[in-house]
């Protein structure tokens, strides 16, 4: 027997893969001669792989970076294997018989790794060298080792350690690929995440590899007017209810009334991404409505004040501020973590 259908849900997560869609073709555009591939690891940034990976594939998108072995199954159904590059590489025997079985290619790290791939049958891998980092990837001394010229190179990459700011190092760290290019056989040069792709074109060599702005993210100015919002939420009031001057609300009553208010319960929690230090201070809204958050932020609830609409009752949607754009709702989240921690019950049907 199969299960009944799910009654309708009290909680939404709403991806426009068209805005996903323009802000990978504008990333694209921005990189001038190069491509623009796209990371797709943490489950598209928790926007949802099923959702995502074809939507960009569709857009052109022909170059997928994952960082787990076990996030290539959930995006080889709509793109082929060779086109899947895995960030951390390969550390057994097990990891290089599982990405040959599927054809997805390791960026292979380290002299160990690069031996491990070899003695297991080799074929094509990426490179990462680290340029400043000092996160993942061979050395510039190890540049030269023998374990290296015996790879079949694809992607020859680094990774840029403040592309968001403006220093020296972003410049440094573009020169020293150039170095290394012209000493390790390859076929493709990557260096510019979304930041980077900001930087100009002199950063985005043949490949860039942008994760964040796809998302809706904006960790440059420069990007500014060419990124779209990707993802937004809402949630259902589960009960609204009238309080007295003096009663407390939610976990030790952190909020009092000190006036008749009525108020409602959202169905969104920390569960679900919503974290506790986006509670008090910040609220949630109704047709540009402000609904102020009262008292702490429950696992799967929060409380919100209907004094500015007072038509709204149990079962009526309201808005969740997710605009990973907006500085001013983050708090002390960073637009990664804000889409990052999105729990599994908000992933988009
Ligand atoms: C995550 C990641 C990216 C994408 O970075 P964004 O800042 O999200 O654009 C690119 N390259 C590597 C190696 C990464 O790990």
């Amino acid at each position: 027997m199969s299960n009944p259908p799910l009654p309708p849900a009290t909680l939404r997560l709403m991806v426009d893969t068209a805005a996903l869609a323009d802000n990978w073709r504008a990333l694209d555009r921005l990189s001038g001669t190069a491509a623009a591939g796209a990371a797709v690891k943490a489950d598209c940034y928790g926007l949802g792989v099923d959702t995502c990976v074809p939507a960009l594939r569709d857009a052109g998108c022909e170059t997928f970076f994952v960082a787990h072995w076990s996030e290539v199954a959930g995006v080889i159904a709509p793109v082929p294997g060779h086109r899947i590059a895995v960030l951390h590489g390969v550390l057994s025997e097990a990891d290089c018989a599982y990405a040959r079985a599927l054809g997805a290619v390791p960026v292979i790290n380290s002299l160990e790794q690069a031996a491990l791939w070899h003695r297991t049958g080799g074929g094509v891998c990426h490179l990462m060298v680290d340029t400043g980092i000092n996160r993942l990837g061979i050395a510039l001394a190890e540049v030269g080792d023998p374990s290296i010229a015996a790879l079949d190179i694809d992607i020859l990459m680094s990774h840029l350690a403040s592309a968001d700011e403006r220093t020296a190092m972003n410049r440094m760290q573009a020169e020293l690929l150039g170095e290394v290019a012209d000493a390790i056989p390859h076929r493709r040069l990557s260096l510019a995440n979304s930041a980077g792709i900001g930087l100009g074109e002199a950063f985005a060599f043949d490949l860039t590899r942008p994760g964040i702005a796809l998302y809706g993210g904006v960790p440059r100015e420069e990007l500014a007017g060419h990124i779209r919002p990707v993802a937004r939420v809402a949630a259902r009031l589960l009960q609204c209810r009238q309080i007295a001057p003096g009663e407390g609300v939610g976990y030790n009553a952190v909020f009092i009334a000190n006036t008749h208010m009525r108020i409602g319960t959202v169905s969104i929690g920390y569960a679900d991404g919503f974290l506790r230090l986006r509670g008090p201070g910040n609220a949630l809204s109704h047709e540009g409505r402000r609904l102020p958050i009262l008292g702490k932020v429950s696992m799967d609830m929060v409380v919100i004040d209907l004094s500015a609409a007072p038509d709204l009752a149990a079962g009526d949607w309201v808005d969740v501020p997710w605009d990973i754009a907006d500085a001013a709702q983050q708090n002390q989240l960073s637009p990664y973590e804000m889409l990052t921690v999105i729990g599994r019950r908000l992933r988009a049907g």
